[in-house]
């Protein structure tokens, strides 16, 4: 990805950027900090330092409440020192909003900044830098923990040219899994997104994907109809991971035979410490993805680090295509690249084998064909 100087962004001011540039992108804030900014750049850093969930839903909370509160009455609070009456206002995040107030950038924040910084490993470098995009990431629209409209500014940010918006599929109830009716709108926001983001010159695009399930017997959890309405389609493994080998890789065999599938997501569904991996025949998976050219993804997300070195390590043997994926659900976690390129580069996995190295046009065309 490009280094960018974190300006990359501008304040909605186009009348046909509407909602899609409107406020909010959590990059540092550039003066004057609101309550609003300062907050949302907050929960970027702990999301990206991985910080506990009990912390950075606090902030969550007091965003809540900075953005459904009259503004004068924040003011007048502030002026009074009566912003902890407020319920979900508690001292850190009653200074936080203050300091924001007064034209500062809080103390708070300038402190998190620094000790949240990610750090990416000399090895992982040149990856990093290779990368344009990420190809798999959560909005609110399933169960990530910002809009798109947030990813997109954040992905911006990063120096990204693209980002691949792939929410779960229907059959994934727990996190709120879009059915085609919702795809569909998600599709029309994205395309008015991107229109957008051409009428004010920026060079930046959303593709329309979707992290769909691997149902137990291989199919694809969407229609023929939408999977061909998607640019990248990321297939999935989510229910019943503890199958016999046998039955796990012909499910899995299926879904990467399939024309639609462009990218087989976290291929072993473990969580590291929690889950162990599912049982599949590896060879015979990672030919099949060589076969039919379907890239495996490199999970980034720390719990995940997916798949394991030996996988990774038999997939670039059997001479597969890679993604290197955050699988982000908040906009700190895009910042995770690195983590998923250390590994990359520990497992010699070679960088002209990796998709999302490509400019966003010679992705589409290889997703396409
Ligand atoms: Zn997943
Ligand atoms: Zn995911």
């Amino acid at each position: 990805m490009r280094a960018d100087s974190g300006g990359a962004w501008v304040q909605g001011t186009h009348p046909a950027a509407g909602d899609t540039l409107r406020a909010m992108p959590p990059t540092m804030p550039v003066p004057p900090m609101t309550p609003e900014s300062a907050l949302l750049r907050i929960i970027h850093c702990l999301d990206r330092s991985r910080a506990s969930q009990y912390k950075s839903k606090a902030f969550v909370r007091a965003l809540d409440v900075v953005r459904t509160t009259d503004p004068g009455e924040l003011d007048r609070r502030a002026g009074s020192g009566t912003l902890t009456d407020l319920d979900g206002i508690g001292d850190s995040t009653g200074n936080v909003i203050a300091e924001a107030l007064a034209g500062d950038v809080p103390t708070y924040l300038l402190e998190l900044e620094s000790s949240s910084q990610v750090t990416v490993s000399d090895r992982a470098r040149p990856y990093v830098d290779a990368l344009r995009g990420d190809c798999h990431l959560h909005s609110t629209w399933s169960d990530g923990g910002a809009p798109i409209e947030q990813m997109a500014a954040t992905a911006m940010s990063l120096g990204h040219e693209y980002m691949v918006q792939t929410d779960h599929s229907a059959r994934l109830t727990v996190a709120h899994g879009l059915d085609e009716q919702r795809l569909s709108e998600q599709l029309d926001q994205i395309e008015r997104m991107n229109t957008a983001f051409v009428e004010v010159g920026h060079h930046f695009r959303i593709l329309a994907g979707m992290e769909v399930d691997i149902l137990v017997d291989g199919s694809l959890d969407l229609s023929d109809e939408m999977l061909g309405r998607l640019d990248v389609v990321v297939a999935s493994v989510h229910s019943k991971l503890r199958m016999e080998q046998q039955e796990m890789t012909e499910r899995m065999l299926r879904a990467i035979s399939s024309p639609h599938v462009d990218i087989l997501g976290h291929c072993t569904g473990r969580m590291i410490g929690k889950r162990p991996p599912s049982d599949f025949d590896a060879g015979a998976v990672f030919a099949a993805c060589a076969e039919f050219a379907t890239a495996v993804e490199i999970n980034c997300r720390p719990e995940r680090l997916d798949p394991p070195r030996d996988l990774l390590r038999m997939a670039v043997d059997h001479g597969c295509w890679f993604t290197i994926d955050t699988d982000a659900h908040a906009t700190g976690q895009l910042e995770w690249q690195g983590l998923g390129a250390d590994r990359a580069a520990e497992c010699q996995v070679p960088i002209d084998r990796i998709l999302n190295t490509l400019p966003a046009d010679e992705l589409l065309a290889w997703t396409a064909a």
